[in-house]
Order: structure tokens, then sequence, then C-alpha cells
């Protein structure tokens, strides 16, 4: 499966352009789209899922623009949205149930066994009878994948689905989420949790303000970071002065003074190491230099 978004632009009632000119292909695997708050995450999302129109530009798959086939676009979709809510009348098995009833399967042992499966691939099986509205909030965070999944979907889309949970749980999603990606699908993960792409993706963007400002491999995206992270010991006054120049990523106490790392231009008078850049730092010391310095576009 292909996706193609081509010149992709929303601006909403009242002027305020919350995607612009966004150019983006994505082939199968998992995609993750990092962005901080309010960089227009949301907004691309419910554009795929046919949920809302864009202002202008086209979204394709396999060459074919959704708005044109937006039935059958919903049939392949699985979408966890960032605001699930479940209906609280129902347990969790009759809640997925629910969800295959509307996603047209018809045969009820078909179900029974689907629903099965899918409590136990998301490890709520024994919490089959518990009221969906019961669970904890990662339980219900799986359970929401669950129903995204239960048709059998080519094309998912979960937003910030990490939000909230603590780390435990955090890293059982992710692992949920790389298990689910076969050959012929498509999964794209938003999120503004470095943590969450570095674990699970293959490919990815970084969405800010609304413009598309990096599309390529997690790898390269850190390799373009090498040289710009430190480590240094440093005395209080050093500590004061630098902060006001670079993003301080992590402080240690140490003899009096600071163990710090920073990302970004070294300065001449500060003794430091050079650190291998990981996500993380890549991510703090794009956004803090924007394009001018990194040159991606
Ligand atoms: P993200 O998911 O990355 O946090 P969103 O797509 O939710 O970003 O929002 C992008 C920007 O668009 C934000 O500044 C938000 O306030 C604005 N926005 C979102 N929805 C609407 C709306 N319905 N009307 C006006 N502005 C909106």
């Amino acid at each position: 499966m292909k996706i193609e978004i081509k010149n992709l632009t929303k601006t909403y009632t009242g002027g305020f352009k919350a995607l612009d000119n966004v150019d983006l292909t994505i082939t199968d695997g998992m995609f993750g789209l990092l962005g901080p708050n309010g960089a227009g995450k949301s907004t691309l999302m419910r554009i795929l899922v046919t949920l809302m129109q864009p202002t202008e530009g086209q979204v394709l798959v396999d060459g074919k623009e959704i708005s044109s086939f937006r039935k059958e676009m919903r049939k392949m979709l699985g979408y966890l949205p960032q605001d699930f809510r479940f209906f609280s009348k129902l347990r969790s098995w009759e809640f997925l149930d629910y969800a295959a009833r509307l996603a047209g399967m018809n045969s009820k042992r078909e179900r029974g066994e689907r629903v099965e499966e899918m409590l136990e691939s998301v490890g709520l099986y024994e919490f089959r009878n518990r009221m969906a509205n019961k669970l904890s909030g990662g339980m219900k965070r799986r359970l929401g994948i669950a129903q995204a999944l239960i048709a059998r979907p080519s094309l998912i889309i979960v937003d910030e689905p990490t939000t909230g949970l603590d780390p435990e749980e955090r890293i059982r999603f992710r692992n949920l989420l790389s298990d689910m990606g076969h050959s012929d699908t498509i999964i794209i993960l938003s999120t503004h949790i470095v943590g969450d792409i570095s674990s699970t993706c293959n490919q990815m963007a970084l969405l800010n303000e609304g413009s598309l400002i990096y599309n390529g491999t997690p790898d390269h995206l850190v390799e373009l970071a090498d040289g710009y992270v430190w480590r240094a010991e440093i005395s209080q006054a050093e500590y004061e002065s630098l902060k006001s120049e670079v993003p301080i990523i992590s402080t240690i106490p140490s003899g009096g003074g600071w163990e710090v790392q920073f990302v970004g231009e070294k300065p001449d008078r500060i003794d430091a190491v050079r650190v291998d850049p990981n996500l993380e730092h890549a991510y703090v010391h794009y956004m803090d230099n924007k394009l001018e310095h990194w040159n991606l576009k």
C-alpha cells in the first residue's frame, strides 16, 4: 500500500493554518509522525481517516483520491483517536463484539473467535467481563487498539496512544504496536513522545507548526545530531551562563558543581566531551535550531 500526501493545507475557520503545504509519501511498515503539541498531527490524522476535508491538496491511497472512495477507505482503516471513549454500559468483550459488528463482521461465530483472539493478543482476556470504563488507563488504550484491529485493517492510525500511560504500560503498548506490523500494512503512529518512535518506527516525519520539517529514518535524524551533544563538569556559575545558551538535557550534582549534558554548539570556554547522540538529543537539537541550522528542506 502507498499513501501520497500532496500539498496538503488545512486552514481552520478563523484563518488558523494547522497544516501548511505538507508533502509526504508513506509505504508499508511502521511510520512515526513526531511533533510537539499543536504541530498539526491530529489534523493530519483526521484528514487521513476522512473525518475532515483539507482546504487544499490531496491524499491518494494506491493512486486513488480518498474522498472518492470514502466508504471503502473506512473499511480498510483501523483508527484509534486521541480522545477515544467507551460506551459505559458494555463489558470489554461486548465492546469488541460491537466494534466487529460495526465493521461489517456479520457471522456471530466468526466475531466470537475474533473477539477472543484480540482479547488474548492485547492481554485482556482475563478482563473480558470487566466493564470497559472500569479498566485502567493502559488497559483502555489496549482495548482501543483491539477495536481498531478487529476487522484486520490494512491501514492503522493511532493518535498519541501512549500519553498519560505509566512507563510499564507505555513499553507494553509499544511492543503491541511493533507486533502488529505485517507486510502490506501501514501503521501510522502520531506522538509527541520521542521514545514511542525510537522503539518502533522504521520511517518517520517531524511536523512543527503545520510544516513538515524532516522525513526519513530515525537513524538518519540521529546522524544529523552527531557532534552536537556534549557532557561537561561545570560550576554553578558556568551552569547559570550555559543554560541561557544551549538546551541542557540532564543535570546531575557532582562535587559542588554539576555534570551536565547539553546539545548544540559547544562554547569555547567550556571543557566538554562529545557524546553519541540518540533520537531524543536529535529532536531537542532540531527543535532548538529549526531550519536555519539543519537545512533539511
Ligand atoms: P497536534 O495533534 O499536533 O497537537 P492539532 O492538529 O490538534 O495538533 O492542532 C494544530 C493546531 O490547530 C493547534 O494550534 C490547534 O489549536 C489548532 N486547531 C485544532 N483544531 C482546531 C479547530 N477545530 N479550529 C481551530 N483551530 C484548531
